[in-house]
């Protein structure tokens, strides 16, 4: 492709990209395909003769778009959103125009500078401590490994990674039994072993209990085992309950143990003054992520890991070879130091995109309108005697079956709402997904979608409403 061929195309692709986000709510949320029907579309061979570029958009349009979930649908409520915005999608187009590897302050100087920039914005914006120092990274899972790596190498003076494990080391890691499955993956990956995630009794909101924490802690001590790290969740991935930060910084700090908080999706919710009590007490933690990728109207991906000390995280990551070093890097930062990975995108320049496109004004009028919408929401289903709300609602996630009268049984309950909400799934109109609370299939609605309007909510309820399960008696198909 030429570049006249580019401007033109790029100008026909733009304007498809514009009809697609004035029209998004016109597509099935959810494709109807099964499995193999978009591979067996796909030639076998690669072609060996370059394709037209009209032949090549129009397969996209005719056999990837069917298949696809669109997730900035904005009745799309299953999950956590991965929601973006126009400002953001402008900037990813920028960032792959420049296509630049932002690995060292001289391999880009301005993604390094406008990094460090805008991540200090957001902590301000937070309410996180000022001298807290962020990198941006692509997921939470891979900043969660990178805060646990650098807790391990704390604990052991960087031992394991000189010399790898000596076989003494017993390393406990905690967190609540709602935690995240990107613990357990950072545990199989560390070399702690996904044996040594101690799971710890929540209360009735789902929150950790903290004398239940410490109680494990001792123990383990008693037994022989270095209490690690805990990882406390400001927002669990089933109901976004929230850990007592402080109390559980309390007990890392009498244990010396490194506090990492886990807000990959309701962190964003502290922009708002009056949510930043949630993360009281943070300022004894060592590290935080969230996920700008999640709620904060930034294209996937863009995760931020914000640290007290980023010297242990530094220290844990550093390598330089002959040929990364530059005469610049005793003045400057090197964010390949900072993680796993060597090469980086420029992603700081779409979270500077929506900071100023957004303003913070714009952003908290956002967020407070998404909250609104799941406390009229929550009000509807308290008013209906067969609806029952499963959790507490901190923020936007509402957990809910239909819980008729005390004639069915667990299983069936459980059946009767799997199904429910599956035959609302099927109709395309909306999409929801579910966990499980005390054993209770409980399906999740979470309102933060970037376009999610009050019609989308009462369509979508009135949608349940409409598909619910009649109370005749129960028949297991
Ligand atoms: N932590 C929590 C609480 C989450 O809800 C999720 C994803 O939903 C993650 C971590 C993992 O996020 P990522 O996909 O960015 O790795």
């Amino acid at each position: 492709m030429d570049k006249k061929e580019f401007r033109k195309q790029a100008h026909q692709m733009v304007d498809w990209m514009a009809d697609y986000l004035e029209t998004k709510d016109s597509f099935h949320v959810s494709p109807k395909i099964n499995p193999g029907e978009i591979y067996h579309q796909i030639p076998e061979m690669a072609p060996e003769e370059g394709e037209d570029y009209d032949a090549i958009f129009k397969d996209f349009k005719d056999i990837i778009l069917p298949g696809m979930t669109h997730w900035q649908h904005p009745s799309f409520f299953g999950y956590f959103p991965a929601n973006n915005s126009e400002p953001s999608i402008l900037a990813e187009m920028l960032t792959a125009t420049l296509g630049a590897q932002c690995m060292s302050w001289i391999t880009s100087p301005a993604a390094t500078e406008l990094e460090e920039r805008v991540l200090e914005w957001m902590r301000d914006a937070k309410g996180i401590c000022s001298t807290w120092k962020g990198v941006i990274q692509d997921t939470a899972s891979t900043a969660t490994l990178s805060a646990i790596l650098a807790a391990r190498e704390r604990a052991c003076s960087y031992s394991i990674n000189e010399n790898g494990y000596s076989g003494r080391e017993k390393f406990r890691v905690y967190s609540s039994e709602h935690v995240h499955s990107s613990i357990d993956k950072a545990l199989k990956i560390s070399g702690i072993g996904q044996s040594n995630l101690v799971r710890i009794a929540v209360d009735k909101t789902y929150a950790m209990r903290p004398a239940d924490l410490e109680k494990a802690i001792q123990e383990d001590i008693i037994n022989g085992f270095t209490p690690l790290c805990v990882v406390s969740a400001l927002g669990t991935t089933s109901s976004t309950a929230i850990d007592p930060i402080k109390r559980i910084g309390e007990i890392c700090q009498m244990y010396n143990i490194w506090h990492h908080i886990d807000a990959a999706f309701a962190g964003t919710a502290l922009f708002l003054p009056e949510c930043q009590w949630m993360i009281e007490g943070h300022e004894t933690a060592d590290s935080y992520v969230f996920n700008p990728h999640k709620w904060m109207f930034t294209n996937f991906d863009c995760s931020v890991l914000y640290l007290k000390n980023p010297h242990f995280l530094v220290n844990t990551f550093s390598l330089t070879p002959e040929y990364l070093k530059s005469n610049m890097d005793a003045e400057v930062n090197n964010y390949r130091d900072w993680g796993i990975q060597l090469g980086r995108r420029f992603r700081a320049l779409k979270l500077w995109f929506v900071l100023r496109s957004y303003g913070l004004i714009g952003i908290r009028a956002k967020l407070r309108h998404h909250l609104a919408l799941a406390k009229t929401l929550i009000m509807e289903m308290e008013a209906h005697h067969d609806i029952e709300i499963l959790a507490p609602v901190p923020l936007n996630t509402i957990c809910f079956r239909y819980n008729p009268t005390s004639r069915y049984t667990l299983d069936e309950l459980n059946y009767i709402n799997e199904k429910w909400m599956n035959l609302v799934n099927q109709s395309g109109r909306v999409f929801f997904t579910h966990t499980k609370l005390e054993g209770k299939f409980a399906i999740r609605w979470v309102i933060g979608q970037t376009d999610v309007e009050d019609f989308h909510i009462k369509e979508a309820w009135n949608l349940l409403l409409h598909k619910l399960p009649d109370a005749k008696p129960y028949v297991k198909e």
